[in-house]
């Protein structure tokens, strides 16, 4: 008989989670304005608001933190993650920020100016609001594909080439670079597939155009990529990054999502004329060079961890568990993006609460729902997140509304999944009996979905 798969670590160190009653989840859930993100966190028995900080450390990683060095110039931590960036990726100049909007927020403070416009497939939220903020324009290449939830193709997350070709050919001049997502977080945490690298390259070049990886997920994309594309099933991981990042000329990385540390970020590029004009930014945004928001301590966990999750063992653990979590869902009949993706489950709101009206927002009241059930927090991706039009000022509901579940690194076993998945299918059972959603009563006019006040209807 063939073993079963199983963790590619033991436990080393435990925290306690806490379970709650269901009149106390109506309470609380009430007092946060069923804003999710205004829950406190002892709120919640499983947290899958994101994966995004969220994960556990190794015993090697906390290790390298001890050895952290924290001097202002030059750390030594500094070098060594520059090192292991310039090993996985090929990118030579690295700056660290204390985050992935930061690095977003030096980078483009150098590249993107009024006017604008920035191609690329499904911007990541906070990637859409330095553009935005700038009064440039994001304009979603993503292949059409991803707007149906239940088809299955390999690589969702790919960009369309003839829509990118579009917009090259009318607007060429103002394209300051191209922005590929890998994973591609908005449309489902879905994969670009390397043959879709290559012909965004290709563009690039035609328009003499240079390109950016947002890259908080570049690990889980090659990983689909050795499973799923022709070709690449005998190569590492690491071979197969290294290949990725050739056809860019430079990243934004979030590393609280694939560095497996709780805060970070960096900027890493071939190029020395973004390295000179980004570090103008980084000085007074960040801090110094050689550490940019970050301390030395966390430089040297980001170093290992990155080394770590680029290893075959590591990354394939974490896959099959949110795969794991979708077989589940299959067995219940629960629509969910197909094929899951790498870092979260998305299911298909509009499709469950199908009675209640888009204007009451069916994905945060599932969100909501699932946290009264069984005081598991997920997140809406969908029309509260999609913000309204800058220019009309009207709701956005052009795209999907999911509720996303996301996993964190190394932390829920298996059969915590069984609970979000079983609790899900308690919700859905009882779908038909959930007609009404909620009405915002507050908001911000950008990234409104951390802080919006809802009422229940
Ligand atoms: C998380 C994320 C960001 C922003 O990174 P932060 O570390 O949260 O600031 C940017 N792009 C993508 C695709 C992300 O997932």
């Amino acid at each position: 008989m063939e073993l079963p798969f199983a963790e590619s670590w033991k436990i080393k160190m435990v925290e306690p989670l806490r379970k709650s009653t269901r009149e106390e989840r109506e309470q609380w859930i009430k007092e946060a304005d069923y804003n999710l993100f205004q829950l406190k966190s002892d709120q919640v028995y499983i947290d899958c608001l994101t994966d995004s900080g969220t994960g556990a450390m190794s015993d090697r990683q906390w290790a390298a933190m001890m050895m952290g060095d924290e001097s202002y110039a030059g750390s030594s931590s500094f070098f060594m993650l520059k090192d292991t960036i310039c090993r996985i990726t090929g990118f030579e100049y690295v700056i660290p920020t204390h985050q992935g909007r930061a690095a977003e927020n030096v980078l483009f403070s150098h590249l993107v100016t009024a006017g604008a416009i920035v191609p690329g497939n499904s911007h990541f939220d906070t990637t859409k609001g330095h553009i935005e903020s700038r009064k440039a324009f994001a304009v979603d290449c993503t292949v059409d594909e991803a707007k149906d939830t239940q088809l299955e193709v390999p690589f969702k997350g790919n960009v369309d080439p003839a829509k990118l070709e579009k917009v090259l050919a009318e607007n060429a001049e103002k394209v300051p670079f191209i922005i590929v997502t890998i994973t591609n977080n908005t449309a489902g945490g879905q994969p670009v597939s390397m043959q879709n690298l290559r012909e965004v390259r290709a563009i690039a070049d035609k328009y003499g155009k240079r390109v950016i990886y947002d890259s908080a997920r570049f690990v889980e994309n090659a990983y689909f990529i050795r499973t799923r594309e022709e070709g690449y099933g005998e190569k590492t991981i690491k071979e197969i990054c290294k290949e990725m990042f050739s056809y860019a000329d430079g990243m934004t990385m979030s590393s609280k999502k694939d560095g497996l540390v709780n805060m970070g970020g960096f900027i890493a590029t071939r190029h020395e004329d973004w390295y000179e004009g980004a570090k103008r930014f980084c000085i007074p945004f960040e801090g110094y060079l050689t550490y940019g928001g970050m301390n030395g301590r966390d430089m040297a966990a980001l170093a290992v961890g990155l080394d770590e999750n680029t290893e075959l063992d590591n990354i394939e653990t974490r896959i099959r568990q949110v795969q794991y979590l979708a077989a589940r869902l299959d067995e219940f009949g629960i629509p969910y993006q197909r094929p899951v993706g790498g870092h979260a489950i998305f299911v298909d709101a509009d499709k469950v609460l199908d009675q209640i009206p888009k204007e009451e927002f069916p994905a945060q009241t599932l969100a909501i729902e699932l946290y009264l059930e069984a005081g598991i927090r997920g997140c809406e991706i969908g029309y509260i997140l999609a913000d309204r039009d800058p220019v009309t000022r009207e709701n956005r509901f052009g795209g999907l509304d999911l509720l996303r579940l996301c996993i964190a690194r190394r932390v829920y076993t298996n059969n915590h999944m069984d609970v979000i998945a079983v609790a899900l299918k308690n919700v859905f059972d009882r779908r038909h009996e959930i007609t009404r959603g909620v009405k915002i009563v507050w908001e911000t006019e950008l990234m409104r979905h951390f802080t919006v006040k809802l009422e229940r209807l």
